[in-house]
């Protein structure tokens, strides 16, 4: 039996509003070269300064990952020499990283399985380099860019547990609000070391490192092909080189790059421009009190608080803006069952659709609620309670407004709905006889028919109930 161990290095960039070490915007796709100053070219005689948001927001990733927060850390010159880095060397941290020894808890199948975090440092971004009709140009926006490192433990053994570890941290750094995570446009970058063994092998196998995945989905292909290629290789007896392997989204296979440079050839030393920095405890308390409540804390108490089932939970949790929505629904009105599933159906199939999230789409937690109320209370078919939704989302109107406006309040009147049943019953013969020799599935035509009729505005039970009465004295 072989296993794979996977272990995951992210980069996240975090969205200050400057640069790491300097005032430059880090806005997105202005003008090549527009954002880049004599720090962030390395020019001789300027210093850089470390952006304050950048280190705290850096801090409270590494606090909600449960990591140890060093109390005296540095930053390094991690030296290499590449087009795309003027200065020649990129400002890291390299032995005394901001934190160390966290851990993410990932759901696999409904249990619970345990990532832990080596290490969580910052760092700053390169440039970019633009390739085109035979030659390369440089554009150094980029560079300087605060990221984040979060290095996992090769505690993975599945393309699926890599997949679930990148959904749950991205969960959370959203919480956080210190960076979108999209990995489609870089802002989130994983690379993944990948070796195989035999289970019962305490020694680790040859490792490969797989870079160019840009998405998560991307990074699962990657490493289920990479999973098949190295035990190909190893049930030949052929050896693993150890590289550097691209991933060929298109073409769905890794190809090698280069192999992998050794700590040592990066010449690291602590950077002489900046100062050491110290994080006293009190430092750390006044960043710990302004996490907010994470997502598997949050799926928790939306389970025992208020009953909603595990999946579901997991879906309201999934960004903190539509778990902070459907909290104030439950607040509103304590029916928290029937409240998800109108969220987990209706409302976010409407934000599907319409392309938008929680926050876009045009409807307060008030409203929603109270068109749930008008649905319970029997006021509404369940097919004109979606209609109103729509509607409401539409034009932003109470529900109320809109059943009066599109007249769509539920007939209950037995009076009314026995009108509209005898009329069915008479121009449907067939189906009442069908139904009278013992064919049941006649009765939902029936209803159905009267459904139509009335426009969805009956109320089915109750057609259901007349209808059958009426049958049978036919
Ligand atoms: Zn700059």
């Amino acid at each position: 039996m072989y296993e794979s161990v996977i272990g995951l290095e992210v980069h996240v960039q975090l969205n200050t509003a400057t640069k790491l070490f300097c005032g430059c915007s880090t806005e997105f796709g202005s003008q090549p070269n527009s954002q880049a100053c004599e720090i962030c070219l390395g020019l001789p005689g300027c210093l850089p300064v470390l952006n304050q948001k950048a280190f705290v927001y850096a801090l409270k990733v590494a606090m909600a990952l449960g990591c140890r927060i060093r109390e005296f850390t540095k930053f390094d010159r991690k030296n290499y020499f590449y087009p795309d880095l003027p200065k020649n060397y990129q400002i890291s941290q390299y032995d005394l990283p901001l934190a160390e020894e966290g851990f993410l808890d990932i759901d696999i199948n409904g249990r619970s399985k345990r990532v832990n975090i080596k290490r969580v440092h910052l760092e700053e971004d390169a440039g970019k380099l633009i390739h085109s009709q035979g030659s390369s140009l440089v554009d150094l926006n980029r560079t300087g860019i605060p990221l984040l490192e979060i290095v996992s433990s090769p505690d993975i053994n599945s393309s699926q547990e890599a997949y679930e570890y990148l959904n749950s941290l991205k969960q959370i750094i959203q919480y956080l609000g210190v960076s979108s995570c999209d990995m489609e446009k870089g802002i989130l970058r994983c690379d993944a070391n990948i070796s195989i063994k035999k289970k019962e092998d305490s020694k680790l196998g040859t490792k490969t490192e797989l870079k160019n995945m840009n998405s998560f989905r991307g990074v699962r292909d990657a490493l289920d092909f990479e999973i098949k290629r190295q035990l190909k290789l190893l049930e030949s007896k052929e050896s693993i080189a150890q590289e550097t392997r691209l991933w060929d989204e298109e073409k769905q296979m890794t190809y090698p790059m280069r192999t992998k440079e050794e700590a040592q050839d990066y010449r690291y030393f602590p950077e002489p421009d900046l100062p050491p920095f110290t994080i006293d405890s009190k430092m750390q308390e006044e960043i710990r009190k302004t996490i907010p409540e994470l997502p598997q804390q949050k799926m928790k108490r939306f389970r025992e608080d208020w009953g909603v089932p595990a999946g579901r939970a997991n879906i309201l949790a999934s960004s903190i803006e539509l778990a902070d929505f459907s909290e104030k629904c439950f607040n509103l009105y304590a029916k928290a069952e029937n409240i998800t599933n109108w969220i987990c159906g209706p409302l976010l199939s409407e934000m599907n659709n319409r392309k938008q999230d929680i926050n876009q789409i045009n409807i307060t937690p008030k409203n929603f609620v109270d068109l749930i109320i008008f649905f319970d209370q029997g006021k509404l078919s369940n097919l004109n309670t979606k209609n109103a939704l729509a509607a409401m989302i539409d034009s932003g109107k109470e529900p109320g407004i809109i059943i009066q406006e599109k007249n769509l309040s539920q007939i209950s009147d037995s009076v009314k709905l026995d009108e509209i049943v005898s009329q069915v019953i008479k121009d449907n013969p067939k189906s009442v006889n069908d139904y009278l020799q013992g064919k049941e599935n006649a009765v939902m035509f029936l209803v159905g028919q009267v459904m139509r009729k009335s426009k969805s505005k009956a109320n089915p039970k109750m057609v259901r109930e007349i209808l059958l009465k009426k049958l049978k004295k036919a």
